[in-house]
């Protein structure tokens, strides 16, 4: 299993779930099956409850369950069909880890974030990756995971450190993070929070593979530039995403700035034995 995780700077519904699911498209036109996991580390238990005024309308899968508008992209976008167990919340886990507190499964342990918390999370997405979402019936060759938030807030910290604990276990080739940030325009296009955004990344212990910059308009050869040099990556690894029309242009966008050919690589993808029938 590869996974993808998208994260993101600066300020929230800067377009985290709209890149997520392009991504998991253009890996899926290479002939890959792609899954999606959302992470939303409030505390509800599901956004059912939720003020459609303050987070949109709720989006309900077939099982269902009340979940984040983004589930529904990744639907749309990913032709798969998800189940409620896809949208992981801060009250989910907990409700998990209760429970199995209540049943006696820690057995007198002193039951607490880490490890209790941060290891329900992490079998949560390894166990939910791996289930078939598509017509193909084959279990995923990829996991796009949105971390909903911006990193730095309380609430992201244990889903963060699961996390950066499943990217050391599952290793090299086998994940990569991709970190939303934003540039603001403010006479000229500011790239001071992106470098913030980037080294509160690294002081969590997540090292963003690739820097996707939101602005509203196209950014220019100098900021690219900028950002590679003040975040120490290669100008490939910084990708543009300017406000489009429509947000399906943006697979589009990604697909010109190759996205795929730094990705290719970075997740190893030769290594994934592929039945001719999946391609
Ligand atoms: P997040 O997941 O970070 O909260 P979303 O992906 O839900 O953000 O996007 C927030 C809003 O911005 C949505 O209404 C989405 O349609 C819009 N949006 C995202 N990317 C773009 C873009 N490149 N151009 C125009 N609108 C966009």
């Amino acid at each position: 299993m590869k996974y993808v995780l998208v994260s993101g700077g600066v300020i929230s519904g800067v377009g985290k779930g709209i890149i997520a699911s392009s991504t998991g498209l253009l890996l899926k036109t290479k002939g890959l099956t792609v899954t999606s996991i959302k992470i939303d580390p409030y505390i509800n238990i599901d956004a059912g409850t939720m003020a459609p005024t303050e987070h949109g309308e709720v989006y309900v899968t077939d099982d269902g369950g009340e979940m984040d508008l983004d589930l529904g992209n990744y639907e749309r976008y990913l032709l798969t069909t998800l189940s409620r167990d896809h949208n992981i919340t801060t009250g989910k886990v907990y409700q998990s880890v209760i429970e199995k507190e209540r049943r006696g499964d820690y057995l007198g342990k002193t039951v607490q974030v880490v490890p209790h918390v941060t290891n329900a999370i992490q079998d949560w997405i390894e166990r939910v990756a791996r289930i078939p979402v598509d017509e193909s019936g084959c279990e995923p060759d990829v996991c796009v995971i949105e971390l909903g938030g911006t990193i730095g807030d309380i609430e992201s910290a244990p889903f963060i450190y699961a996390i950066s604990q499943l990217q050391r276990r599952v290793g090299k080739g086998n994940f990569v993070q991709i970190m939303v940030a934003y540039v603001p325009v403010v006479g000229e296009q500011k790239t001071k929070p992106t470098q913030r955004a980037v080294s509160d990344s690294r002081q969590s212990g997540l090292n963003p593979d690739l820097i996707a910059c939101r602005c509203e308009q196209p950014l220019e050869n100098s900021t690219i530039q900028k950002i590679a040099n003040t975040c120490q990556v290669d100008e490939k690894q910084v990708i543009a995403v300017h406000n489009v029309s429509t947000t399906y242009h943006v697979p589009l966008l990604l697909d010109k700035q190759k996205l795929l050919d730094t990705l290719w690589p970075l997740l190893d993808i030769p290594s994934i034995h592929r039945s001719p029938e999946k391609i």
